[in-house]
């Protein structure tokens, strides 16, 4: 008889809650393709009760002075620092992206809360002398429960891209992990609690689709962050605006990046590999196509050079399920059929001692078209689609048509062509010889086009904004009866 698998909790008002009755997902580990445990697929019944626990934190804590709620982030960045193995363990578990990458991941989380605890600096509010002896002041005011839904590529630096300054700024919360990573949620539950966040502010709701339409749905929930792909992100943006919530909601991408023939050779090679490759190709600010204007077979040759070294199971993880690994598949082959040259194979990759692990290795196809499925879809995958252009307004045009917009990058030693494809890139994050140009805080995240839905970004000041109302109040301590207030 096989074993029963553990069920995953959610974790609500503080406590780790089993969901009755809901169906169970099998959650398979990517490095091996074991069967790790079960996720429960909660439904409203579940989000009602993290609502209700939230609702009722959340007055006593938007209560609480901001100089003490931020007391929380620095204990729980302490924490974080002090288990950074345990917490980089679980995320190469349960994602598969290599153990160095799940430490960077949990470092960014680090950066990503130490600018939480700059909040009562930033957030301090304003404060004018309008006319002789009348004040306007702003003062801000948390939206109330938030929601946060989040993805499988980062499953501890996606959902705390919110939750230290949601939270800072006096929300309550709830999180819907990917169902294909629920381990690290829980974990960043435990942490909280640890660090003293008081219970019902932070609560988790396993799930998918249907615990996204109850979080859409629920008159209690006044605002939400979503993060994933562009089909979801669309349905979840319209779902919950038309609930009249403020909601945000990142898709994905097709990262373009532009390279010149006087680019430097070694470090655009090294750049371009990593970024097409980094934690298995599933990054949204992952290089997916290049464009090589003009002369650039000596970069190619050295790009291929690069990629043959990154290696399945040893430096390049796993992705994160067989549908993936074939869908990647997929794209390459009838890439091949429809006449672009693979130059570096990564179908087939079998690491030894984990023959079922979802594993895709590095893949170069030069010779792509603008028109071809693999050069205008998001792959996912540790896949560069090269294409060639004669010139730098022609890339641009392969970069511009493209519906999405995150990012884009271009490599040249020239200041004035750097300068032309920043300025002409439709994208939100740019790089200059940069291959992932994430803007460390506290520059802000976020993409243009069908890579974002709604207003602001996510991290950054943009945060404040999103995650608090203004309340404007103007007062009169002049004396003079006579003199009216715009005097
Ligand atoms: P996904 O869209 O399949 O899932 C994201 C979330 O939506 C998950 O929590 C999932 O449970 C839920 N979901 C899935 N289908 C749903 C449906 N029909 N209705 C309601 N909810 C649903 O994305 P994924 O495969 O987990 O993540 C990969 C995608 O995320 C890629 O497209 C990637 O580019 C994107 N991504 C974007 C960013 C960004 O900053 N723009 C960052 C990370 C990942």
């Amino acid at each position: 008889m096989t074993q029963a698998l553990p069920v995953v909790p959610n974790f609500i008002n503080g406590k780790q809650r089993a969901a009755d009755k809901a169906e169970l997902l099998t959650k398979y580990n990517p490095s091996t393709g074991e069967p790790m445990a079960s996720v429960p697929l909660s439904t409203m019944k579940e989000v009602d009760e993290a609502v209700k626990a939230a609702q009722q934190a959340q007055a006593g804590w938007a209560a609480t002075p901001i100089k003490e709620r931020v007391q929380v982030f620095f204990r729980y960045k302490r924490l974080m620092e002090e288990r950074m193995k345990e917490l980089s363990d679980l995320v190469h578990e349960e994602n598969g992206k290599t153990y160095a990458e799940s430490v960077a991941e949990v470092e960014k989380t680090i950066e990503l809360t130490e600018f939480a605890c700059s909040m009562p600096q930033l957030a301090a509010g304003e404060l004018l002398e309008v006319s002789k002896g009348v004040e306007c002041r702003i003062n801000r005011y948390p939206v109330g429960v938030v929601a946060c839904i989040t993805p499988f590529n980062f499953p501890n630096m996606v959902p705390n891209w919110t939750i230290p300054n949601a939270i800072v700024l006096g929300n309550a919360m709830i999180l819907k992990p990917s169902e294909l990573v629920p381990f690290s949620s829980i974990r960043i539950a435990e942490l909280l609690k640890e660090a003293g966040l008081p219970d019902g502010i932070f609560n988790v709701v396993n799930g998918g689709q249907a615990a996204v339409e109850a979080i859409c749905d629920h008159p209690g929930i006044h605002a939400l962050t979503f993060v994933g792909s562009t089909k979801v992100a669309k349905i979840v943006y319209q779902r919950a605006t038309s609930h009249y919530k403020r909601a945000l909601c990142l898709g994905g991408a097709k990262n373009h990046l532009i390279v010149l023939p006087d680019a430097h050779e070694e470090m655009t090679a090294s750049n371009v590999a990593a970024s097409m490759s980094g934690c298995a190709g599933q990054r949204c600010m992952a290089a997916s196509a290049m464009v090589g204007v003009g002369k650039i077979d000596h970069i190619i040759e050295k790009l291929c050079n690069e990629a043959r070294k990154i290696v399945p199971g040893k430096n390049l993880g796993a992705v994160i399920s067989k549908q993936a690994k074939e869908r990647i598949e997929r794209y390459i082959t009838e890439a091949g059929q429809q006449g672009a040259k693979i130059l570096v194979d990564g179908r087939g990759a079998v690491v030894a001692g984990k023959e079922n692990g979802f594993y895709v290795g590095p893949t170069v196809i030069d010779h792509v078209r603008p028109d071809m499925k693999i050069a205008r879809e998001e792959v996912f995958g540790p896949v560069l689609s090269i294409m060639r252009t004669e010139t730098v307004e022609e890339a641009i045009q392969i970069e511009n048509a493209n519906p999405y917009g995150n990012a884009a990058s271009v490599f040249t030693q020239s200041g004035g062509i750097a300068r032309y494809v920043a300025e002409h890139a439709s994208a939100g994050m740019i790089g200059v010889n940069i291959g992932v140009p994430v803007p460390r805080e506290p520059f802000s995240f976020g993409g243009w086009n069908e890579s974002k839905f709604g207003a602001g970004d996510i991290t950054g000041k943009s945060s404040i904004e999103f995650f608090t109302k203004p309340k404007k109040t103007t007062v009169k301590w002049n004396p003079e009866a006579r003199r009216n207030w715009m005097s």
